[in-house]
C-alpha cells in the first residue's frame, strides 16, 4: 500500500472507474461521473489515439491517474471531459449547463493551457509558463488535471514520430516537471522524469534500466536482507514501523552522476529504504536506530521534519552503510507525511468532497504562487521571467528563520541581502548589514539553514553595482538592478537637461524659444528620437554628443570651429563633474534643495547616519541636524525644518554616548573596553560610576561610522555576561 503509485496506462472501463470513485468517496454522485463519461464518449467516438485505440483511453486513463492522486470528484470528472471542448468543437456553455460552473471551470482553464503553442524559442515559452501559473492561480485543480494528462501522454509516447517524442519530453521537462515538484506531487514528478530521461537520452535510459534489471534477483535478495534486518533492530526497542526497500528512479540516478561526474560502474547508491512510523518521536527515534546500527555517511542527513520544504514536503533523509559495504539511502516519516510527499497538494481535496473550490482558495495563497504573480508584474521581458522562474524552481533551497520565528528558503549560497530582499524590497535597499544567530555578519556572508536572520538597516544606505555580484536569488539581483538603472537614468537625465540648457544660453536660445519654433522636431527625427527626455537623456549618458545636436538646430549658430567647441566642451566638463562631485560631497548630510550649506550637528542629540533625522535653519549658522526624536524637534516650530538625509558616499566618524550598567565586577571596566577596541572602534572616553546593589553604570563615548556599527558594539556589550544593559545615552 505504501509503495509506489503506479500510474502505468490501463485498459480501464467506466464500471471499473466508478467503483474505484466509490471506494474513495462512497457519497460520491456515480450517475454524474457516468453521464460525464457518455458525453465525452459521445463526442470522441470518431477519434483515435496514436497508438489505434479509441480516443476514450486517454480521459479514462487521466481520470483513472486523478483518483490515484485523491482527487476530488469535479477534478475526476474534469479529467474524463479536459478534451472535449478543444477536440470536439464543444462550447464551454454545454459544459457549464450540464456540469455546473466547478467541472465547467477545470475544463476551460485546460483548454487555454493546450492552446499554449509551445516553440523552442525560450521567449515565447516564458510567455506560457507565465499563462499557466495565471491559470494555476485561479484554481490549482486545473493544473493538476494539466498534469495527468500529461503524465498518459509521455506513458504512450512511443506511438508519436521521434521528433514529437523530444519536444513533447524537453517541454515536460522544463514545465510540468518543475510545476509538480512546486506542487509537492512527488510521485508524478518522478514518474514524469523518468519518462523524459527515456525519451531524451534513449541509451542512459536503458543502460541503466538493464543495470538495475540485470542483477534484478540478487537486489531483491538484498533488499528483503535489509528490510529483515532494519525491522529487527526496531523490534529491539519495540519500535514498529513499515520498512521498504526499492531500486530508486532513474532519472534522480542520472542526476548524481552528472553532478559528481561519476561513471555508471561507480554509482553506488542504487537503493532507497522507506520507514513508515505512526508519530513525530518515532520517526526520530529510528533514525537513532538506524544510526547505532550501520555506519551513517556524514553530510548527507537532513532534516526536513523540523524544516519543511517549501511544498510541504516532511521527512529525515540519512544514507547509511548498509550490509556488503553497500550505501543505502533511507528516508524516515509519518504515514501522513508519506501521503503529502506522493500526492502533495492534491491531498488537500481528499476528505474535502464538493468542497474543492474552497481549498482552492486556500492554495492560492502559497506563498511561491503570489510571488510568481509579482514578478508577472514587476518583469516586463518574458526570458527574464523565464530566468526567474526556473533558477527558484529547480535550486535546492536553504531554510532560514526571521528573529520573529518565520521560516524562508533562499536559494543555496544566498547571503544577507537576499534575505533582505525577501522580506521586502525596501528592507533590501537599505540593508547594512545581518545578525546571524545574535553575531554580526558582513554582506558577504552565506547563509545555512537554520540560521536566524536579522536584518539591520540604515536610512542612508542604497544599492550598489558590487551587490549584483553579491546576491543569489534572481529576486533580488532583480530589484537591485531595477534601483541602479533607475538612479542612473535620473541622474543621466539631470546632466543632459542641464547641458542642453547651459548650451543654448551660451547661443541666447532656450528650451522654450526652439520649442516655439518647433526646432526639435528635426532634431529629433534625425536623431531617431521620441521625445525632449529622450534627448536629454542621450545627451547625458553620452550617447548623443552636445555640439551634434546644437549643429542641428537651425536657429543655433554652431559652427565646428576652435571657440565654440572649447566654450561647449568647457561646459560639458563643468557639468558633467560638478554632478559627480555632488554625489561624494564631503557632507554627512544632503539638503534638500540647497547646495554648499554648512551643515553640524546637534550637541544635544548628537545624530548618527542611520538615525531619523530633520533639520534646522539656524540663522547665521548653517543648518543643524536633530535626531526626530529630540526633544529641541518637539519644541521648535515647523517653518524653519528642512528635509535632509544621511550622505551615504561620506564616511567620518562620529561620536556617540553608550550607557552600560552592569553587575560589580573586579576588572569590568577593562573587559568592556577590549571588547569595543576588538571591534575596530575607538573609545573617546569612560566615565565609570558605582551603583546601590552591588551595580556599576558606565558611559563610554565611542566614534562610529554609522548606525550599523553602533549597533554591533552595543550587540557586543549586551552578549558579556555581567552586563545587565546597553543603551544609548
Ligand atoms: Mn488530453
Amino acid at each position: 500500500m505504501y509503495h509506489r503509485i503506479d500510474f502505468s496506462h490501463e485498459d480501464i472501463t467506466i464500471d471499473e472507474l466508478a467503483r474505484r470513485v466509490k471506494s474513495n468517496h462512497p457519497d460520491a454522485d456515480i450517475d454524474l461521473l457516468k453521464r460525464a463519461y457518455e458525453f465525452a464518449e459521445l463526442h470522441h467516438r470518431p477519434q483515435k489515439r496514436s497508438s489505434g485505440e479509441p480516443y476514450i483511453i486517454h480521459p479514462l486513463n487521466v481520470a483513472a491517474t486523478l483518483i490515484k492522486l485523491q482527487m476530488d470528484l469535479e477534478s475526476i470528472i474534469g479529467g474524463l471531459l479536459h478534451d472535449v471542448v478543444e477536440d470536439c468543437d464543444v462550447s464551454e456553455d454545454e459544459i457549464l449547463e450540464k456540469f455546473g460552473r466547478g467541472i465547467a471551470d477545470i475544463v476551460i482553464g485546460c483548454t487555454k493551457i493546450s492552446k499554449i503553442k509551445f516553440k523552442t524559442k525560450e521567449e515565447s515559452q516564458a510567455e506560457n509558463f507565465r499563462k499557466m501559473v495565471v491559470a494555476m492561480a485561479k484554481d490549482i485543480r486545473v493544473i493538476i488535471v494539466k498534469l495527468a494528462d500529461r503524465m498518459h501522454n509521455m506513458l504512450t509516447l512511443q506511438y508519436v514520430s521521434k521528433e514529437k517524442q523530444v519536444k513533447k519530453a524537453q517541454e515536460t521537462l522544463d514545465i510540468y516537471v518543475p510545476l509538480a515538484s512546486r506542487l509537492g506531487i512527488n510521485s508524478v514528478k518522478s514518474e514524469l522524469e523518468d519518462l523524459c530521461l527515456r525519451f531524451l537520452h534513449p541509451e542512459t535510459y536503458y543502460r541503466l534500466a538493464e543495470k538495475v534489471s540485470m542483477k534484478k534477483h540478487e537486489r531483491e535478495e538484498y533488499i528483503k536482507d535489509c528490510v529483515l534486518l532494519v525491522k529487527d533492530k526496531f523490534l529491539e526497542y519495540a519500535v514498529k514501523a513499515d520498512v521498504y526497500g526499492r531500486p530508486k528512479h532513474f532519472y534522480s540516478i542520472y542526476k548524481k552522476m552528472n553532478n559528481r561526474e561519476v561513471d555508471f560502474e561507480q554509482i553506488q547508491d542504487l537503493l532507497a529504504f522507506r520507514v513508515i512510523v505512526d508519530n513525530i518521536t518515532e520517526c526520530y527515534k529510528c533514525l537513532g536506530i538506524i544510526h547505532s546500527s550501520f555506519t551513517p555517511i556524514p553530510g548527507r542527513f537532513k532534516d526536513y521534519i523540523a524544516i519543511p520544504k517549501v511544498n510541504g514536503y516532511q521527512s529525515l533523509h540519512t544514507t547509511v552503510i548498509g550490509p556488503k559495504a553497500e550505501r543505502i539511502e533511507i528516508q524516515i516519516r509519518t504515514y501522513e507525511m508519506h501521503e503529502v510527499a506522493e500526492t502533495g497538494v492534491a491531498a488537500h481535496w481528499k476528505y474535502k468532497e464538493g468542497g474543492g473550490s474552497s481549498g482552492a482558495k486556500q492554495l492560492n495563497k502559497l506563498k511561491w504562487v503570489e510571488e510568481l504573480m509579482e514578478y508577472d508584474r514587476d518583469i516586463q521581458k518574458s526570458s527574464e521571467f523565464m530566468d526567474v522562474v526556473k533558477n527558484d524552481l529547480d535550486a535546492e533551497g536553504i531554510f532560514v528563520f526571521t528573529p520573529s520565528g518565520d521560516v524562508r528558503e533562499l536559494r543555496y549560497g544566498a547571503g544577507p541581502l537576499d534575505f533582505a530582499y525577501a522580506v521586502h524590497t525596501q528592507v533590501g535597499h537599505t540593508c547594512v548589514g545581518a545578525k546571524v544567530n545574535g553575531k554580526m555578519v558582513s554582506l558577504k556572508h552565506k547563509l545555512k539553514s537554520g540560521d536566524t536572520v536579522e536584518i539591520l538597516t540604515s536610512k542612508s544606505q542604497t544599492p550598489n553595482k558590487d551587490w549584483v555580484k553579491l546576491v543569489k536569488t534572481s529576486k533580488a539581483r532583480t530589484k537591485i538592478k531595477q534601483y541602479l538603472l533607475k538612479v542612473d537614468r535620473e541622474k543621466n537625465l539631470e546632466i543632459g537637461t542641464e547641458i542642453l540648457e547651459k548650451s543654448l544660453k551660451e547661443y541666447n536660445s532656450s528650451f522654450k524659444v526652439l520649442e516655439k519654433k518647433n526646432e526639435f522636431k528635426k532634431v529629433l527625427d534625425s536623431l531617431n528620437l521620441k521625445t525632449i527626455e529622450e534627448l536629454c537623456l542621450s545627451i547625458g549618458s553620452k550617447r548623443v554628443n552636445i555640439k551634434k545636436v546644437l549643429e542641428l538646430l537651425p536657429s543655433i549658430d554652431y559652427v565646428e570651429e576652435d571657440e565654440s567647441k572649447k566654450k561647449i566642451d568647457t561646459l560639458f566638463n563643468k557639468v558633467a563633474g560638478a554632478a559627480k562631485k555632488s554625489a561624494h560631497k564631503d557632507n554627512a548630510v544632503i539638503v534638500d534643495g540647497l547646495d554648499d550649506i554648512v551643515v553640524r550637528m546637534g550637541k544635544c542629540c548628537n545624530p548618527i547616519p542611520g538615525d531619523p533625522i530633520t533639520g534646522f535653519i539656524t540663522r547665521g549658522r548653517g543648518i543643524t541636524i536633530h535626531t526626530m526624536k529630540c526633544e529641541r524637534v518637539r519644541q521648535s516650530d515647523d517653518l524653519r525644518k528642512v528635509d535632509v538625509a544621511w550622505n551615504s558616499a561620506y564616511s567620518f566618524r562620529h561620536a556617540v554616548a553608550i550607557r552600560v550598567i552592569t553587575h560589580d565586577r573586579p576588572g569590568i571596566l577593562s573587559r568592556i573596553t577590549n571588547n569595543i577596541n576588538a571591534q575596530g572602534v575607538n573609545i573617546k572616553g569612560a566615565i565609570a560610576k558605582s551603583l546601590p546593589d552591588l551595580k556599576g553604570s558606565f558611559l563610554f563615548e565611542v566614534e562610529v561610522k554609522d548606525y550599523s556599527e553602533f549597533l554591533k558594539v552595543i550587540s557586543i556589550i549586551e552578549a558579556m555576561e555581567e552586563v545587565i544593559s546597553a543603551n544609548r545615552a
